[in-house]
């Protein structure tokens, strides 16, 4: 029987998604993904997937304990940053080698208005008659409760079960990724004037700024949460790379 080493993947991104297929490709290392278990039908990585949180920082300890795990990985999104923190305490905590995988943040266009969270993308809306589409993930939705006369379309991977209150708003639900003429067709449709999105960076979310930019949408991107300093590398070759030099 061959000895594997492990490597805990922090998942729940398309990175990671690739990196668990690179990685069990290697001879001698064998991945492990976790992901948080928010949506209904994640894509499934290959290797071995665990779902659902850990107890924080401490939880996430033991779990790499209990496996052996020799080094971790963080590809989680950018703006997941409770886990990112958690992966950096539990790493420097148990001495085993961390990597953040962070995919480059989209470059910044003169015409975005760029806002440091969600509340203050919300606030942008106050006292306004806007028709906003909005792509930031049902987590935060809250934040727009009561922001006054604009329209909101909000899409979601999952349908929501809870709405924010009061707005009006109508959810589509979707999951990319989504083609330039498609999102032509949905801002056109729902007679869009504002777009707000998260700096997610990457090729598969660019459609909707291309889009945007088109149609002559105006364009909110929030910026990304501060991380703690952790070793990255933009692409899953890369981590790959990383792994085998361990
Ligand atoms: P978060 O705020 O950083 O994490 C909240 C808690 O969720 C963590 O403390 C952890 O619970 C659990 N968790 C998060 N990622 C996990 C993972 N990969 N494996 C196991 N537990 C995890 O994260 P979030 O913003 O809610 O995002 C949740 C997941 O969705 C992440 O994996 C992320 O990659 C993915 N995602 C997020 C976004 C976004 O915009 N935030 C967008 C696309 C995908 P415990 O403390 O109990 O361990």
């Amino acid at each position: 029987m061959s000895y594997e080493k492990v490597v805990l993947i922090l998942g729940g991104t398309g990175e990671a998604f690739e990196l668990a297929a690179m990685i069990n490709a290697l001879t001698g290392w064998r991945a492990v993904t976790s992901m948080a278990g928010r949506t209904k039908r994640p894509r499934r990585p290959v290797g071995e997937v665990i779902f659902g949180g850990f107890g924080g920082p401490e939880g996430l300890g033991r779990c790499l304990a209990e496996r052996g795990a020799l080094a971790m990985i963080d590809a989680t999104h950018p703006f997941a940053s409770q886990i990112t923190r958690n992966a950096v305490q539990a790493c420097t905590k148990a001495e085993i080698p961390l990597l953040r995988l962070d995919r480059p943040p989209w470059l910044v266009r003169q015409s975005w208005r760029l806002v440091s969270d969600i509340g203050e993308a919300a606030r942008l809306f106050r006292g306004r008659k806007e028709r906003v589409f909005l792509t930031i993930g049902k987590k935060e939705l809250g934040e727009f409760g009561n922001v006054g006369d604009s329209f909101f379309l909000i899409r979601t991977v999952d349908p929501v079960e809870a709405s924010p209150s009061n707005n009006n708003h109508e959810f589509v639900t979707g999951r990319g990724p989504y083609s330039v003429e498609g999102e032509l067709q949905i801002m056109r449709d729902y007679g869009i004037t504002w777009l707000v999105t998260k700096n997610s960076g990457g090729e598969v979310g660019m459609s909707k700024l291309i889009a945007a930019e088109q149609a002559g949408v105006s364009i909110c991107v929030i910026e990304r949460p501060k991380l703690p300093e952790c070793e990255s590398v933009e692409t899953p070759a890369e981590a790959a790379r990383w792994l085998e030099r361990l």
